[in-house]
């Protein structure tokens, strides 16, 4: 407080405050505008298989600004969340996904089994916003939910856990699958994983990024891997970015991989591309 520091007024005014404020409140409207500018667009990454099928595609947001250029989700997606925007941010992209998964459901390249993962803010638990949105959507395009995997970080498993596991098996019953993002970095129990209304974990690049570094980088990888097995999950690895770690992971039987080594996130149309030439080849 004011007082603390020797002064008898209170004083209510921080600078560095206010300043950090106005640029919340400026990145919040240029959001606002974004959005009607239909400036957000998803990028899609693939996630391959051992034999390089592909078997799923990460639905990855990116703002596509007209002076800026392209502005990363770590920059506005925790404003979007405190502002309330995300709803929307996640409406445009489960949009975009949607006609992607149409399109190549009417070109009929598409597997049964190919989904599109979407990531999920906590958040969007706490308001309890998730079903109507989603379902919404997806029903409106007249897709199958089983087209879809959510990603939640492990926090969503810890905060409210009956709460939010109440709305994941809400959303299970639809047919929508769930993966644990980043997997590892947070403090789910493993006592507890198999508890959890989940289909599969996804391996933080932390962990790939050591798989070489010793035998505990690799232990790491591989218990996680075994432990996906033994309890009927998938397992993904994230942020593969060479041959080695490819090869390490193939040898120790991984569900998918992706990562800069296989391809970088895409627009729509260049994944379309990107398919039909894998196809070809
Ligand atoms: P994430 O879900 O863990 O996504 C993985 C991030 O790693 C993505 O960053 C992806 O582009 C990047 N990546 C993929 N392969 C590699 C690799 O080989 N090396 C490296 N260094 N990075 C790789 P991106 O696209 O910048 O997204 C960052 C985060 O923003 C995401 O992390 C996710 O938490 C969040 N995010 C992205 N799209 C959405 C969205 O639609 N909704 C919500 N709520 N969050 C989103
Ligand atoms: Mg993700
Ligand atoms: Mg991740
Ligand atoms: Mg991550």
């Amino acid at each position: 407080s004011a007082k603390k520091f020797g002064g008898h007024r209170f004083a209510f005014y921080d600078p560095a405050l206010q300043h950090e404020l106005d640029l919340r409140l400026q990145l919040e409207s240029d959001i606002i505008t974004a959005i009607k500018e239909k400036q957000f667009v998803a990028y899609f990454q693939p996630q391959l298989d051992c034999q390089g099928n592909i078997i799923a595609a990460e639905a990855l947001i990116r703002w596509i600004h007209p002076i800026k250029g392209i502005i990363s989700p770590y920059y506005f997606i925790p404003v979007a969340e405190q502002s309330g925007l995300i709803d929307q941010l996640q409406s445009s992209v489960l949009f975009d996904a949607c006609m992607l998964i149409k399109t190549l459901e009417q070109t009929q390249q598409l597997h049964d089994s190919f989904c599109v993962a979407i990531n999920i803010s906590a958040c969007q638990f706490i308001t309890h916003s998730l079903y109507n949105n989603i379902v919404s959507i997806v029903d409106a395009f007249g897709i199958s939910p089983t087209r879809f995997k959510l990603e939640i970080t492990e926090s969503i498993l810890l905060d409210d856990m009956a709460e939010n596991i109440a709305q994941m098996q809400q959303l299970k019953a639809k047919g929508f699958r769930f993966s644990i993002d980043d997997f590892g970095t947070g403090y789910s129990s493993l006592a507890y994983i198999h508890t959890y209304p989940v289909d599969e974990l996804k391996i933080d690049k932390s962990f790939i990024d050591k798989i070489h570094e010793g035998n505990r980088g690799s232990a790491i990888v591989s218990t996680i891997i075994s432990l996906a097995h033994n309890l009927g999950f998938n397992v993904i690895a994230e942020g593969v970015e060479t041959a080695e770690q490819a090869k390490t992971l193939t040898q120790l039987n991984i569900t998918g991989m992706q990562g800069y080594y296989m391809a970088y996130p895409m627009p729509a149309a260049e994944f379309i591309s990107w398919l039909k030439q894998q196809r070809n080849s």
